[in-house]
């Protein structure tokens, strides 16, 4: 199977689990008699294919429209020297300093993160058929 795929073994095995893991996949262990080499047999489940990655494009969709809810209804504030971002009133308590190494804080821009994550969610609600004014 392997060698028909053109892939690493490692990266078949992965791919298996991964599928096993999502209930997509499950496997029988084996053993040649012979050779005594455990072979795995795997049987994959093409019916629950669809619904699962469905619902995991719904959750991901959910998970976005709230982060990016997060990120519209809120003002940042970042210590450049530590890459550490504080909310608004997290900033205020520090009096706009890095509580890490005292540098002042500057005002976020999150216009290009939102943007990307509006986009991303439009792409979704159209690949599921949302309705985009739901
Ligand atoms: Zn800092």
């Amino acid at each position: 199977m392997a060698e028909e795929l053109g892939l690493e073994l490692n990266d078949v095995r992965r791919a298996l689990f991964i599928l096993y893991e999502n209930d997509l996949a499950t496997y029988r262990r084996v053993r040649d008699e012979d050779s005594g080499w455990l072979t795995y047999l795997w049987t994959f489940h093409y019916d629950n294919i669809p619904e699962n990655l469905q619902e995991e494009m719904y959750r991901l969709l959910d998970a976005l429209s709230e982060r990016e809810e997060y990120e519209r209804t809120h003002e940042f504030y970042l210590c450049e020297v530590c890459s550490l971002r504080f909310e608004f009133g997290e900033a205020m308590d520090f009096g706009f300093e890095c509580p890490e190494c005292g540098s002042p804080l500057d005002a976020m821009e999150n216009d290009r993160l939102r943007e990307a994550m509006s986009q991303r969610i439009g792409e979704l609600r159209e690949e599921l058929n949302v309705d985009v004014t739901g």
